[in-house]
Order: C-alpha cells, then sequence, then structure tokens
C-alpha cells in the first residue's frame, strides 16, 4: 500500500489523500453501500466534508478535497524520523463519509457507522473534517470499541458550550462536553492544548476539570514550551489509548487564515508539528 507515483496521479487526475490506494465503502455510481475491505490496513483516513455546524464563517466542507490536493505534494520518507512512512504504516484513503450536506443527525450517524468499520477491521481511523461536530461521532465508536480513551485535544477553544449560547446542542462548540458527559473519555486523561481568547465567564473551564483534564492555554505553550509540555502529556498518557483532535484554529491565523473562528495568539505551524510528534509514540487507537 505504498504511494502512487508522482507520474501515474498526474495521468489519472484523481486525487486521494497522500497518492494512497483508495478503498470506498460505498459504489459511488449507485450510493449503494459496500462492506469496504479495509483488512491489512494500520489507517484509513476519511473525509467529512460537513460545516452546518460552524458558527460563523463557512468553508470547512471543502477541507477534505483541498487537503488531498496539496497532499498529493507530500513524499513519504520522514526526515526526522528517518523512515518510509507508508512502508510502516499500510495507510488507504477511504473517500468521504457521505450524507445530505443539511443534515446533522445523519452526518453524525454516518460518521460513527464508518470509523465503527474501520475499528473492527483493526485499523486506526484518520478523520478529516469538517468543522469540530464530527469529532464527536468518531469519538462515540472509538469508546464503544475500546472504551473510554485519552484525548488530546488541540484547539483554540474548549468545545464545552452547552445548549445556553445557541440554543442548540450539536455544534462545533459542543462536541468535548458530549465526549465528557457520555464518559467516552478516561478519568484524567483530557489533554486541551493551545486554548486561548476571551471567556464567557471565570467557570468555563470547570467541565473539563471535572474529570481532572488538564488545560494548557497559549501563555502555558509560550512559557513551557511545547516540547516539554508535550513529554509531560505524553508521560501522563501512558499505554492509554489516545485519540489527537485537532482544531485548525488552534494554529494562529497568521498561518492558518480559512479557518472560521480565528483567534490570534496561536500556535506556530513547527509547534503545532512538534506537537504532534510526541503523540506518534502513544499506543494507537487502531491497536497494531
Ligand atoms: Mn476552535
Ligand atoms: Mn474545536
Amino acid at each position: 500500500m505504498t504511494q502512487q507515483a508522482a507520474l501515474g496521479y498526474l495521468r489519472h487526475g484523481l486525487t486521494p489523500f497522500f497518492r494512497l490506494p483508495v478503498i470506498l465503502p460505498m459504489d459511488h455510481r449507485t450510493a449503494a453501500p459496500l462492506e469496504p475491505t479495509y483488512q491489512g490496513a494500520n489507517a484509513v483516513l476519511l473525509g467529512v466534508p460537513h460545516d452546518a455546524g460552524t458558527t460563523y464563517q463557512p468553508g470547512a466542507r471543502f477541507a477534505p478535497f483541498e487537503i488531498r490536493r496539496v497532499s498529493a505534494l507530500v513524499q513519504g520518507h520522514h526526515l526526522e524520523h528517518s523512515c518510509d512512512v507508508f512502508d510502516r504504516i499500510a495507510a488507504i484513503d477511504g473517500g468521504n463519509v457521505a450524507f445530505p450536506p443539511f443534515d446533522r443527525a445523519l452526518m453524525r450517524a454516518a460518521v460513527d457507522g464508518e470509523v465503527a468499520q474501520v475499528l473492527d477491521a483493526g485499523a486506526a481511523p484518520f478523520v478529516v473534517g469538517g468543522d469540530h461536530s464530527v469529532a464527536l461521532p468518531a469519538l462515540r465508536a472509538i469508546a464503544r470499541h475500546h472504551g473510554p480513551v485519552a484525548v488530546v485535544h488541540v484547539d483554540a477553544h474548549l468545545d464545552t458550550g452547552s445548549l445556553e449560547t445557541w440554543g442548540d446542542e450539536f455544534h462545533h462548540g459542543t462536541p468535548l462536553r458530549h465526549a465528557i458527559q457520555e464518559g467516552l473519555i478516561a478519568k484524567g486523561q483530557l489533554h486541551q492544548v493551545g486554548i486561548r481568547g476571551p471567556w464567557g465567564a471565570a467557570d468555563e473551564g470547570a467541565l473539563s476539570g471535572s474529570i481532572g483534564g488538564t488545560l494548557a492555554t497559549m501563555a502555558t505553550v509560550e512559557a513551557r514550551g511545547i516540547a516539554h509540555l508535550m513529554a509531560e502529556i505524553r508521560e501522563k498518557i501512558g499505554e492509554h489509548p489516545v485519540y489527537l483532535t485537532f482544531d485548525i484554529d488552534a494554529i494562529d491565523p497568521a498561518f492558518a487564515p480559512g479557518t472560521g473562528t480565528p483567534v490570534p495568539g496561536g500556535l506556530t505551524s513547527r509547534e503545532a508539528f512538534a506537537l504532534i510528534w510526541p503523540c506518534s509514540r502513544c499506543a494507537p487507537i487502531g491497536g497494531r
């Protein structure tokens, strides 16, 4: 399951993530569901083109297509880890999760079902949103499979909003509230990084604190340094299976200006890489 040759990619003109092989869970002509043959895969990348849960600037529904397009440039050899990534990890593009674009409940059901199929095949799901409301159904499927997991949540926001703000429970500002209340996250294993900006009230972090979550604001990142901070988080995670959920607005809008909810004072691109690398040495969700 290595990458397709760059010239082969140019010839056929299709754009799978990282020029990976594609296995679709749906017949693309009739939309009839297919039993995907994920067996043997370590990781399955799924796009979720959905932004009906966003509160400000939409557009995240296009992200899976854009990320596929730019990822076609990425070569397989990792300079820092000194390894050929797609020789070590059998990764495939599982296509996009499909649902009516205006129906958030159907989105959650579809994402939950497809992430469960990936887990049943023993592979790790790699979900590319979409707005952050797509994280809740992914976490539900993961917690059904593994029990409560460790979560590294990288975001400008806590995402523990309630019904109060918009009169709606399921949008991009609430996935962590549901994950906590539904017991999807292990006690002491919520690690929130990059949090900043003004809060509505001093106790906004209380819900995360109620399960022993740790909160690293951008001031903490600045003071401690990302490498040191992540070494501590890695130590706390120990052998727990871990799910990394990364909101693009964690990165400073100077680097990622297209996000729906830009908040200044965020992570640099370099800090984002330095943050993800230590997580790669955690126990993977897929179990391989
Ligand atoms: Mn956010
Ligand atoms: Mn978020």
